[in-house]
């Protein structure tokens, strides 16, 4: 997975939301692989800091960092009814699979994976994706459990 600019206006095309001007360094991730990549981005040219630390390291712009998010949703995640056509159960509204809403999705799977437990840069991450409104996610893989 790269940060590429052309996924993110398509992302962009597909609603996904403005992104704060924010911007995110590799502290900001506990994940190695991650970690690598922001620190392979980022550029001491732009030398914004850090929006979620104090930290003196080169940093990438928080959209970049979300479309990253978003490939990895992607790479991993479905939407329950537009992509699988999934509905809840009209008595007990459960369905029939494990699912997450987005905000659910970033807190507990992205925060996971990325290592981040920066609240406000979380909080940002799922109001991005949240332009999705109401999209219930579920694994890839959901009926081979
Ligand atoms: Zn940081």
């Amino acid at each position: 997975m790269g940060f590429s600019k052309n996924k993110l206006e398509e992302y962009r095309r597909r609603g996904f939301g403005e992104v704060p001007n924010k911007y995110v360094c590799q502290d900001c991730v506990n994940n190695t692989e991650w970690k690598e990549q922001i620190r392979q981005m980022a550029t001491n040219q732009s030398r914004q800091k850090c929006s979620y630390g104090d930290n003196r390291l080169a940093t990438i712009p928080l959209d970049k960092f979300i479309s990253h998010c978003i490939e990895f949703i992607n790479a991993n995640y479905d939407r329950v009814w537009e992509d699988w056509g999934i509905k809840p159960d009209e008595e007990t509204n459960k369905y029939p699979c494990t699912t997450w809403d987005t905000w659910d999705l970033v807190h507990d799977i992205i925060a996971n994976k990325a290592g981040i437990g920066h609240e406000e840069l979380l909080k940002d991450i799922a109001k991005a994706i949240m332009s999705e409104q109401d999209t219930i996610w579920c694994e890839h893989d959901v009926f081979s459990k």
